[in-house]
């Protein structure tokens, strides 16, 4: 902390001119300027505490006390670049690697979760020999170049874009408004099956499937959580009989956010271990450290190419030593167990309101990851896009702070610290309930 605290009108000007443009910040109409944070808590320049329901990247709460000492005491000790033998790297890589099936044992550490899908894609390249990649629709894993092309969610849109022909996008398994709902009979085969369609569409074209990237839940593409076993089909019957590989992409919703599980990906049953989990925002509590975890035979495939892989600030004593506290925390405060039950009894709860507002289209959620999709009718679904906004913009006001995502921005999404409470449930649903109360869908 340089010590010095700017007059907000002084921070939003300065930014205005050093900052890229490019660079959007939660409610810019209106910025709020954060000077401190604890637990699930964040506080303006004026001490004003606003309860945070989406910085995921504050996995066990804002600057734990825990988390804060690893970090500083090993920066008074020794920061260095991984080239040097130290003992954090080892811990951290054997820890993580006990959350994780036996099979995937190598860790390559990064900085941040667009490299971390980087790295995973060019291991898939080498290992398979093959070239094209399967990505879902709206699926965001990154903003580096090879990242673009797989990222539909921000780049698609672009009116410059032009498709890669290497990559071919599938349907999002989402069951309220994709192509196959809940009421189908079997919506995880029907996803499935388009998969194996665009194969083979592929392959008449002299394609040859490389990988399949997935995020486990997809996130920023509306909190959503593919029908059983999905995942497990795409990966077993078709993609690995194509000769790729599958990524499971962890960096939104791994490290026990789910509850039930510490990945979300085990979801889909013990027996699915995709070969490639790369991993991000929680893992350092906000400090930048990512990873990429592989097996054995997908390392060894990628250093044969002969290219010796290094990451200068990948893996430094310091980043490990906040890594390790970070699971330490998770295990001492059984902040999994808490995700599954607050974030059930979030849920419980929204389910209630549910008949009685007409713009709660579906409540979706697997522990503390939880969307809140607003229709403007129940039957058509039509986004409820500019309720959605003003819903978030009314609980700011009221010191929530809450975002709205999906491809149509309608969803109200929930991604608290794991220290969240079902006091802070009875609140932020509570103010919701209130604000819906007076709002009305829009006629469409
Ligand atoms: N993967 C997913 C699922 C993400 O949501 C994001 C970021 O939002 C990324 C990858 C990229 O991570 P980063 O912003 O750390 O590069």
């Amino acid at each position: 902390m340089s010590g010095v605290e700017l007059e907000k009108s002084t921070t939003i000007d300065l930014r205005k001119k050093h900052i890229g443009p490019s660079c959007k910040i939660f409610f810019s109409h209106e910025p709020i300027k954060i000077v401190q944070a604890k637990g699930q808590y964040m506080y303006d320049e004026n001490r004003q505490r606003y309860l945070d329901c989406i910085n995921n990247v504050a996995h066990v709460g804002h600057c734990h006390p825990e988390v804060v000492n690893a970090g500083a005491s090993q920066m008074a000790l020794l920061n260095t670049n991984s080239r040097f033998l130290h003992d954090n790297i080892v811990l951290f890589a054997q820890k993580l690697q006990s959350t994780l099936p036996e099979k995937l044992s190598v860790c390559y550490f990064v900085n941040s979760g667009s490299e971390a899908n980087d790295l995973a894609l060019r291991m898939a390249w080498q290992y398979t020999g093959h070239k094209d990649v399967i990505t879902l629709q709206n699926a965001y894993h990154g903003h580096v170049s090879s990242l673009i092309d797989i990222s539909p969610y921000k780049f698609h849109q672009m009116s410059s874009y032009e498709m890669n022909p290497r990559v071919h996008v599938a349907p999002s398994p989402d069951v309220y408004r994709g192509k196959y709902r809940r009421d189908h009979p079997d919506p995880a085969t029907a996803y499935a099956d388009e998969v194996k369609d665009i194969i083979h569409k592929a392959e008449e074209k002299g394609g040859k499937i490389a990988a399949f990237i997935a995020e486990s839940l997809q996130s920023c593409g509306g909190q959503v959580i593919p029908p059983w076993a999905t995942s497990k089909k795409w990966q077993s019957v078709h993609v690995r009989k194509a000769g790729g590989i599958f990524i499971a992409d962890e960096v939104q919703v791994g490290f026990g956010r789910v509850g039930t599980h510490f990945w979300a990906f085990q979801l889909q049953g013990e027996d699915f271990v995709p070969d490639i989990v790369t991993m991000g925002k929680p893992i350092g509590n906000g400090h930048p450290l990512s990873c990429v975890v592989t097996t054995r035979e997908v390392a060894e495939a990628f250093m044969s190419s002969g290219m010796e892989y290094f990451n200068t600030f990948g893996g430094n004593p310091v980043s490990c030593a906040i890594g390790l506290a970070v699971l330490e925390v998770i295990e001492k405060e059984d902040l999994q167990g808490n995700a599954l039950r607050v974030g059930g009894y979030l849920c419980s709860l929204l389910e209630k309101h549910k008949e009685k507002h007409p713009l709660i289209g579906d409540i979706r959620g697997r522990g503390l990851f939880v969307g809140l999709e607003l229709v403007r009718d129940k039957h058509k679904l039509t986004p409820a896009t500019a309720e959605a906004q003003e819903v978030i913009y009314r609980l700011k006001e009221q010191h929530i702070l809450l975002s709205a995502d999906g491809p149509h921005r309608n969803v109200l999404k929930f991604k608290p610290p794991m220290c969240f409470t079902k006091e802070d449930v009875d609140l932020v649903v509570e103010k919701i309930d209130n604000i819906l109360t007076g709002i009305y869908p829009i006629a469409t």
